[in-house]
């Protein structure tokens, strides 16, 4: 059977992380990718797309340093791309370039994803990123922390039943958890789910011959029941949320990452699958609309999305250590012929090239140029 389960798994899985370029070398390589295609030296105006996280800005140090300029903005809180500003971006320069990632923070100590440590705070503190993300995480996970403690898998005379909690089973939540009651549990001939035995707060049933094969007969205690835990699986259960909307993405990251979230709830490093996962649909909801902005005819594009990891910087370093994974790039000709580069074909487009770049701007020398400019008064 068809199931859009397969494909999140899959498309989830398909987001290696096995190869990961320093901003410092990934830049220049991206401008010497842009020379390769054709595109004109001094007039390629970039374009970033990150979120409004301050450990973003040293991206655009090194985008402003290789391509002479700071570049144009599309970034949305959380990752998510401002696709209303292809028109602009468009007409400030000849050719262009987007530059989109969602982002995780990295601290090498410990070797996990999800926070960061941020050195201009009063102690040197440690919080989430990306921080939007995990805001948005937290009532997911809540309830995905609810379910593993409240569905028990039970055994009883050799029987392999599964208890579940009545406000899991109450299909008319408007939000909440909803497990995918016909994998769990056994169907009756009407294709009805008949509990063998109701108690005051939960029903237990017969479970199915998928769901004891999915866990394996281990999984039950010999005797009694206990907590299903890590074994309620994301092929398991969906969520459903009224999205009320924020101001900065009117709720387009939440809805982004809902299909999903049983992943990510469920994953080692719940912030480092959100933001795959955001790149991943951003990414191709992005390509659909710069098809069709009329302003992008006749030029030259390359739009690249990929994964922005924040290596928490030491106290006494200036600039944090970011990383790319490129996930995909789409590419434009003047003759309006486009084509995309699946993450592998980018990653070595990228590889190939030089990251010596001999037309990167020296900025120290550009702020000393600019206090060296004769004054201009500004006359009303
Ligand atoms: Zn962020």
């Amino acid at each position: 059977m068809y199931s859009a389960n397969i494909d999140i798994k899959g498309a989830l899985a398909d987001f290696s992380l096995e190869y990961t370029i320093p901003y410092y070398s990934f830049v220049p390589r991206l401008y010497n990718f842009c020379l390769s295609l054709g595109f004109d030296h001094g007039k390629i105006l970039p374009s970033r797309a990150f979120c409004s996280d301050e450990n973003q800005g040293y991206p655009n140090i090194l985008i402003a340093k290789h391509f002479g300029t700071f570049p144009f903005n599309h970034g949305r809180v959380g990752g998510v791309i401002a696709t209303d500003r292809h028109g602009p971006h468009s007409e400030h320069g000849k050719d262009l370039i987007i530059i989109h990632a969602s982002h995780v923070g990295y601290d090498s100590e410990t070797c996990s994803f999800g926070s960061y440590h941020r050195r201009h705070t009063e102690h040197f503190e440690t919080t989430s990123s990306c921080g939007k993300i995990d805001s948005i995480l937290e009532w997911y996970i809540a309830q995905y922390d609810f379910a593993k403690e409240n569905i028990f898998l039970h055994r009883q005379n050799n029987e392999f039943l599964v208890s579940i909690d009545n406000q899991i089973l109450n299909e008319n939540m408007i939000e909440g958890l909803f497990l995918h009651l016909y994998k769990l549990v056994e169907v009756g001939s009407h294709g009805e789910f008949r509990p063998r035995k109701a108690y005051s707060t939960s029903k237990c049933y017969m479970v199915s011959s998928e769901f004891r094969e999915l866990l394996g007969e281990t999984a039950w205690p010999s005797n009694g029941r206990q907590p299903i835990g890590e074994k309620l699986l994301p092929e398991l259960f969906s969520f459903k949320r009224h999205i009320s909307g924020d101001p900065d993405t009117h709720g387009l990251l939440e809805e982004n990452l809902i299909p999903p979230m049983p992943w990510i709830v469920s994953a080692k490093f719940p912030l480092l699958t959100a933001a795959q996962a955001n790149t991943q649909v951003e990414f191709d909801r992005t390509y659909r609309t710069l098809i069709n902005t009329k302003e992008a005819i006749g030029k030259q594009i390359i739009f690249i999305s990929g994964l922005n990891i924040d290596i928490s910087p030491h106290e006494t370093q200036v600039f944090p250590l970011t990383a790319f994974v490129p996930w995909a790039a789409f590419i434009q000709e003047i003759n309006g012929h486009y084509y995309t580069l699946e993450q592998k074909f980018i990653l070595n487009r990228l590889l190939e090239q030089s990251d010596e770049n001999l037309d990167a701007v020296d900025l120290e020398m550009a702020i000393q140029k600019m206090k060296e400019t004769r004054k201009i008064e500004i006359r009303l």
